[in-house]
């Protein structure tokens, strides 16, 4: 008998419904594809693969840094912004302490909670997709988690709510901004700036199309910076993973801007076209549109059949079951589209 940590027993792996199909927009990724000078990093960086990448990925550290006219110590790094994420949870909660977020939020933040012995609590979004800063705030939470704009509705928050919420909260706020390059300025960078008690992560895996490297990072005071590095552990970010996105970064900014407005022009045209199918997509600041559809489950499957795989939601708060469509290149919308009005059919 291998011995079963208790807290552990209901924990299901993540596994999506999946299955190999010609257009796949169901995970946010760059459907653009990878950034110019990624090919020619990934090779200079060969070298590197024998011996083990530096701690704390120093050099991404200082170049985040350096865009964000921040000091290396108020940037924190990791394998995705899930380990950011999930770092920052170990760091300033013990188990058996609440979790509370927004709901409906990233599906990962209740699975994190449970894999650090904690205890989720879901704070229902207004009926216009905002965060109840009193409800959120009157959980006492040590940790709250909000997502701007929100996977998977694609709404932001408002900011008179998010200061509400940081400046009543007695501990750290984690605003996750995982597809703040589509929300054309609506960010809350400045308050991970100014507020001792704010995290804002962000990742390379959205708009800057390194999905597959893992690589994501968080920006935030040093003091609560050197705590979630703590948490984090070092040999996070793999050297290969580290010299690519410093390269991105550096090189491929103007690729990386005008890709995401391509998504923001996709989404607004696939949004024109599913109204006139019928459908009331929700309004979107990310690169995918999530449009509340009764049956959705269905639909996705008999989509996936039609080789489109979407995300599809049951019953989510305040939505209901929906799907959640990825923007990417016109031609993968056609796809789509043609898929969504076969299956309603
Ligand atoms: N936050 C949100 C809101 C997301 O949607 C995702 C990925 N789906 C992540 C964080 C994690 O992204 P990554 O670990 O690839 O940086």
């Amino acid at each position: 008998m291998i011995p079963q940590r208790a807290s552990y027993r209901d924990i299901p792996l993540y596994a999506p419904p999946k299955r190999p199909c010609r257009v796949d927009l169901s995970d946010n990724t760059n459907l653009f594809g990878a950034p110019p000078s990624v090919e020619r990093a990934f090779h200079a960086a060969v070298s590197r693969v024998p011996r083990y990448p530096k701690g704390y990925a120093p050099d991404l550290r200082q170049a985040l840094a350096a865009s964000l006219g921040a000091k290396p110590e108020a940037v924190t790094t990791g394998c995705g912004s899930d380990d950011v994420i999930d770092s920052a949870l170990r760091a300033f909660l013990e188990p058996g302490d609440t979790l509370a977020f927004q709901d409906p939020t990233f599906v990962m933040v209740p699975l994190f909670a449970k894999v650090n012995g904690l205890r989720p609590v879901p704070v229902p979004l207004t009926s216009r997709h905002d965060v109840d800063a009193d409800a959120l705030l009157a959980t006492g939470a040590k940790v709250l988690y909000l997502c701007s704009p929100n996977n998977p509705t694609g709404t932001a928050l408002s900011r008179a709510a998010v200061e509400r919420v940081v400046d009543g909260a007695s501990g750290i706020v984690i605003i996750d901004e995982a597809y703040a390059e589509f929300a054309r300025g609506r960010d809350f960078l400045d308050l991970a700036r100014t507020r001792p008690n704010v995290l804002v992560t962000r990742t390379f895996s959205k708009a800057f199309g390194l999905a597959g490297l893992r690589v994501g990072w968080g920006l935030g005071s040093p003091e609560l910076v050197a705590e979630v590095e703590k948490a984090r552990g070092p040999y996070k970010v793999s050297s290969v993973a580290e010299a690519v996105a410093c390269e991105v970064l550096t090189k491929d900014g103007e690729w990386v801007r005008a890709r995401a407005e391509d998504a923001v022009a996709c989404r607004e045209r696939l949004r024109s076209e599913l109204t006139s199918l019928g459908l009331s997509p929700l309004p979107s600041e990310a690169n995918f549109l999530m449009v509340p559809l009764p049956g959705a489950l269905t639909v996705a499957e008999q989509m996936r059949e039609r080789d489109v795989n979407v995300r599809a939601f049951a019953s989510l708060t305040g939505v209901g079951d929906a799907l959640r469509i990825g923007v990417g290149p016109w031609p993968l919308m056609e796809a789509a589209l043609a898929a969504l009005r076969e299956s309603l059919r």
